[in-house]
């Protein structure tokens, strides 16, 4: 296949470069870098099936030849960044896809939204099953970002409604592990910063909320099955290994090996406006019709995550 990628310089774009390269497929990237890094994709810089291209995907995507899959990852996806560039993140999350969408027509490709489990806001429903349609805030501070996905996965649908084009929807949970940006601000980078340098490990609020977190490669194992797969319907892709974020802040310090203390804060800005008070993923869909589950646990995951940031603090 030849694979277009939208957000490939990204944490989860660069790692699905990865995976479609070493399943022997061509990939073009394409990403404007306004929160991900080149240096993502540098070891792919000569490989002949790889191309990449700087463009802000809101704006048409003209590729020449034939293309097979469309995956649309381009969106600021940590609460710092979408709060930072809001209106890049409903820029992206509607017309981005809407070019994505047209760019799949176009080439009668196959399409896959990356979505997220912020479609079911400060759930109400635990763990969250796909049926489920959330409890949103449409202009509270995180609205930007969750709103553009339910939007992007309403535009999806339509698309596949109307005009028959074959798409998948995955809606992915907390997902961590090398390349993420480490002043990126979501937990996992935020915490194995502060307790390899020794700072105290912040935790917003009482550390009672809970997340669930799933290693890259179990993720990008999902998503690649997913688009292999019939299902055009929404797929949550996660770990439902759930657990409070102060169990998490502890977990961090033990595998580092860290003397930094645990404090509690409340934001000043409005990163904690609205944030989900718990998140776990019913994945029975997933491992039904994709025959999916995570293998790797949370310390190896830790582990291997760690060891990527230990050098760049
Ligand atoms: P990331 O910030 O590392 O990657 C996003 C990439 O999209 C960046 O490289 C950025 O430069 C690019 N981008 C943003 N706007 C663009 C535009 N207009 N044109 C071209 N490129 C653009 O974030 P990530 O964690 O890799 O997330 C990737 C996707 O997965 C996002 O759509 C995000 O919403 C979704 N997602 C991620 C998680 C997670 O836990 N990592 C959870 C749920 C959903
Ligand atoms: N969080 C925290 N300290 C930090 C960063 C995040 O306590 O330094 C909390 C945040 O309030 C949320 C959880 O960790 O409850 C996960 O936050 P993240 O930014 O990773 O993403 P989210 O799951 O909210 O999208």
């Amino acid at each position: 296949m030849r694979v277009l990628i939208t957000g490939a310089a990204g944490f989860l774009g660069s790692h699905l470069c990865d995976r479609f390269l070493a399943e022997g497929h061509e990939v073009i990237g394409v990403d404007n870098l306004i929160t991900g890094s080149i240096a993502n994709l540098e070891h792919l810089a000569g490989n002949e099936k790889f191309l990449f291209i700087k463009h802000d995907v809101t704006n048409y995507i003209f590729i020449e030849g034939p293309v097979d899959a469309v995956l649309h990852f381009a969106s600021p996806a940590s609460p710092n960044d979408y709060l930072r560039y809001p209106i890049p993140t409903l820029k992206v999350g509607a017309l981005g896809t809407h070019k994505a969408l047209g760019l799949a027509m176009e080439k009668g490709a196959r399409f896959l939204l990356a979505s997220t489990s912020e479609v079911y806001g400060d759930p109400l429903i635990h763990p969250q099953t796909e049926d489920y349609w959330g409890n949103v805030n449409p202009i509270g501070p995180r609205g930007v970002y969750d709103e553009a996905k339910r939007f992007a996965e309403a535009l999806t649908m339509a698309y596949q409604r109307y005009h028959d084009l074959d798409t998948r929807i995955v809606r992915i949970f907390n997902t961590y592990g090398p390349r993420m940006q480490k002043e990126d601000g979501r937990v996992v980078p935020n915490f194995i910063a502060q307790a390899l340098r020794g700072d105290d490990v912040t935790i917003y609020g009482d550390g009672s909320r809970t997340r669930s977190f799933c290693y890259v490669s179990d993720l990008v194992d999902g998503i690649y099955r997913l688009l292999m797969s019939n299902e055009r319907e929404p797929v949550n892709i996660g770990n439902p290994t759930e657990m409070t974020i102060l169990q998490f802040a502890e977990k961090i310090i033990e595998l580092t090996d860290s003397k930094s203390k645990i404090t509690f804060i409340e934001p000043t800005d409005m990163r904690i406006k609205d944030d989900p008070k718990v998140r776990q993923p019913d994945i029975t869909k997933a491992r039904q019709t994709l025959q999916w589950e995570p293998k790797v646990s949370l310390d190896d995951g830790l582990n291997a995550a760690i060891a990527y940031f230990r050098p760049l603090i």
